[in-house]
């Protein structure tokens, strides 16, 4: 049967928390996300802001090494005045100043250097333009561009120093570096992969640029026209641009946007190289290749958390799968019982209420019971056999009352709990129950008789508390008396005052067998033919420290249903043993009868009986001729086959049997020829009223016939006048026990009024 509780909260709780993670972790991923692009975009402009400034250094550093290369160019020329010495100086410079190209313009504008004549035309009308500048230095460092119009010069710069010579003559030595290679190496490379950079005039008119400003450039070798056309050509990009125009001049470096045509922006950054020669820079490029670039890392870093999500999705999964299958060991380990394979008592005592609400107007009964004599079952038949009982039970309560409304659980041990519905049909249903547990205990081959121990509990619409009803029902299971044929009871108010009796028996029962308060009484028995004594019965009394006497009508019952009578049955006999042992012993002569003794039924089914009621005797060097056993007659009926082996074993130690009560139960007299009785004790209740009806005299007559036939002794219980002597005597009858020859005296009085032998 698959046992459904459905959903479990606690997975539930845990699947909550996940997803509710899940989300946080979702949100913080976007964040994240966002946070790395915001990061990244920042990191990369700083970086390009750095890798501007290193540009810039660079090319000063250039105009720096161009002035001093122009001073060892100066020092070589000393002395040179031929042609050819010119020629040599030029040629060493150039070799060791490699990138650099060496020109000397002599006073008669003789250009000498590497293709010689072709720029003299050139120089003279720069060297023209630039004379201003030798109004405060000799020395000069230019951009090349506006003064030649040869693309040689272009994207160059210039180091010119004038001199005189000693006729007073003016010369020239000039030092060319071409920038734009400077502008493609290395140091640039990274300003390049993105945008372009060049070295300008304040007017904005291009003196060198990496080679990818070509592109921007578009025949226009004006910066401010190239970023113009870029631009959106709107008044306020024109704005813009003047702004830089207007900054270069006054600012060391500075960075601004530019609206473009795509509705993006131009990033700039621009400042000063040489003031003094009227040397700028620009960097400049499209946002739109910055976005790309932080979209890659953006459209990374978001796959990245979007495939953890996904494991931890997958996590999430796995977990919730694990979860149900430990869940499903969990709901089964909490709520279904091993034995039974059925729901437990934990199950039972939440569902209950659930079952009550569910069904407000139907009457219910809780039922609270246990299997008899379960441990024997166990005993005899093995665990696994008798596990089968249990499962029965369970099994076959589902297969009879219905599963939604009624409801029935193992407790512990052989202890059950039921909820089943109260009307006309209860008493059918539960003679079906009882049947198909029997037939399944037939089918595990298991003889003995289940029989149940059943409380009942009415369920009250106002009842609220179900451990109360379960007690309730179990208060009444505790009152049944088990030696009585019915072992049903219901819950009333007397059942709570009897439990209270019930408690403070059980409370002082140890207590009192320790302290000897258990004490021997004994009864006659007596030979009517010869009016002698012929025996007598050992019967307990109950004699508190007060001084009180309980009966044993009051505790016997109690003790046969928690299972103290077997102790208390073998203290009986152990006394018994004792005091005729002491007998033997003393000086004094005494004559020995034979006792008998009360034996529970319920030690029947002890394994070790027989074995123990020899080695009792044995202990004690006991006559086994001198001890009878009395065993009631209601045992019979329920377990014949156990008690022919039984009462044949103790037979064989030597003891007589006696079948005590008959007549009083169920028994027949067939019982007689498969029981082997030496004794038949007619129960007292033959003899209640004063006058014997024609019945009982019949059936009387009967008895003493057949115990001839099948040679055993009779003896009459209960026998208080003489009428009943005279009457049992007519029929055949030898032998009596009743108030009319003795009632039960102490151990001790019996001793000395029958046993001791008076000189
Ligand atoms: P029982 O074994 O049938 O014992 C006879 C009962 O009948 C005794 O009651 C005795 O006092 C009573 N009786 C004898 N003659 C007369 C009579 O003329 N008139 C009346 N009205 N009663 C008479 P008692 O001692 O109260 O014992 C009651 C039952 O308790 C016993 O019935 C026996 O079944 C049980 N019992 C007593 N002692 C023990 C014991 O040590 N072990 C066990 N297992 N059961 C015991
Ligand atoms: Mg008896
Ligand atoms: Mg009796």
């Amino acid at each position: 049967m698959k046992k459904n509780f459905g959903s479990d909260k606690s997975i539930s709780l845990i699947l909550r928390i996940a997803l509710t993670v899940l989300i946080i972790c979702v949100g913080a991923t976007f964040l994240h996300v966002y946070d790395i692009k915001n990061v990244f975009e920042k990191n990369t402009l700083k970086s390009y802001e750095g890798h501007v400034d290193t540009a810039v250094e660079e090319v000063k550093y250039q105009i720096d090494i161009l002035k001093n290369i122009m001073n060892s160019f100066e020092k070589n020329m000393e002395g040179a005045s031929l042609n050819e010495e010119i020629n040599d100086v030029i040629l060493r410079q150039e070799m060791y100043a490699k990138g650099y190209t060496f020109y000397y313009l002599a006073p008669n504008s003789v250009l000498v250097g590497s293709e010689e004549n072709k720029y003299n035309d050139d120089l003279y009308k720069a060297l023209q333009k630039i004379s201003a500048y030798y109004y405060t230095e000799n020395y000069v460092c230019l951009p090349a561009k506006n003064y030649f119009t040869d693309p040689e010069f272009c994207d160059s710069i210039l180091g010119i120093k004038k001199l005189q010579d000693e006729n007073g003559g003016d010369y020239y030595l000039i030092v060319k570096r071409d920038l734009s290679g400077i502008l493609n190496i290395e140091t640039f490379d990274y300003l390049n992969s993105m945008g372009c950079f060049a070295i300008i005039e304040g007017d904005g008119d291009v003196i060198a640029h990496s080679e990818t400003f070509n592109k921007y450039l578009s025949g226009n070798n004006n910066i401010y026209n190239a970023i113009y056309a870029k631009s959106s050509k709107t008044n306020k990009a024109q704005n813009q641009i003047n702004l830089i125009k207007k900054n270069i001049y006054s600012e060391i470096s500075f960075s601004t946007k530019i609206d473009d045509e795509n509705g993006d922006n131009l990033l700039v950054y621009a400042g000063e190289i040489s003031n003094s020669h009227d040397m700028y820079y620009l960097y400049f490029f499209e946002a739109k290749t910055l976005n790309k670039m932080v979209q890659g890392v953006t459209i990374r870093s978001f796959i990245i958390c979007l495939f953890m999500i996904l494991v931890m999705v997958a996590l999430i999964i796995f977990v919730w799968i694990t979860l149900n299958e430990s869940n499903d060991l969990i709901i089964k380990l909490a709520y279904i019982d091993e034995v039974t394979e059925g729901y437990n008592y934990n199950y039972f005592r939440r569902h209950v209420s659930q079952i009550l609400q569910n069904n407000r107007e139907t009457p219910y009964l809780m039922l609270r019971f246990d299997i008899m004599n379960f441990r024997y079952i166990n005993e005899s038949y093995g665990h696994d056999r008798a596990d089968k009982v249990l499962m029965a039970t369970v099994k076959q309560f589902e297969k009879v009352f219905d599963p939604q409304r009624e409801l029935c659980v193992r407790v512990n041990s052989d202890q059950f709990v039921a909820i089943v519905i109260n009307d006309i049909e209860f008493e059918e249903k539960y003679m079906r129950y009882l049947k198909g547990i029997s037939d399944n205990a037939n089918e595990a081959m298991i003889k003995y008789p289940i029989r149940l121990k059943m409380g009942m509990y009415q369920v009250r619409k106002e009842d609220q508390n179900v451990d109360l009803m379960i007690d309730r029902a179990n208060a009444a299971r505790k009152s049944v008396d088990v030696t009585s044929n019915n072992l049903t009871a219901t819950y009333s108010d007397n059942i709570i005052s009897n439990m209270r009796k019930v408690d403070a028996i059980e409370s002082e029962m140890d207590k009192s067998l320790k302290n000897g308060e258990f004490k021997i009484y004994i009864q006659p028995k007596w030979d009517i033919v010869k009016d002698e004594i012929m025996g007598g019965e050992a019967l307990v009394r109950w004699i508190k420290n007060d001084g009180s006497m309980v009966y044993p009508s009051d505790f016997i019952p109690i003790f046969e249903s928690n299972g103290f009578i077997e102790t208390l049955d073998f203290y009986m006999l152990e006394q018994l043993c004792i005091k005729m042992k002491e007998m033997r012993k003393e000086g004094k002569k005494y004559r020995f009868f034979p006792i008998s003794v009360n034996q529970s039924r319920v030690l029947i089914n002890n394994p070790d009986y027989v074995k123990n009621v020899e080695k009792t005797l044995k202990r004690y060097e006991t006559d086994f001729s001198k001890i009878q056993l009395e065993i009631t007659e209601n045992l019979f009926f329920d377990q014949q086959d156990k008690m022919v082996d039984v009462v044949g074993q103790l037979k064989k130690l030597g003891l007589e049997l006696a079948m005590d009560d008959f007549g009083s139960g169920y028994s027949s007299l067939n019982i007689l020829k498969d029981v082997p009785f030496d004794i038949l004790k007619i129960d007292k209740d033959f003899f209640d009223e004063s006058i014997i009806s024609k019945a009982s005299s019949v059936i009387l007559k009967k008895i003493f016939e057949m115990a001839e036939e099948l040679d055993i002794d009779v003896i009459c219980e209960g026998v208080e006048t003489k009428e009943q002597v005279e009457m049992l005597k007519g029929f055949g009858c030898h032998a009596v026990q009743g108030y009319y020859y003795g009632k039960p005296m102490p151990c001790e009085e019996f001793i000395e009024k029958y046993c001791l032998i008076k000189e």
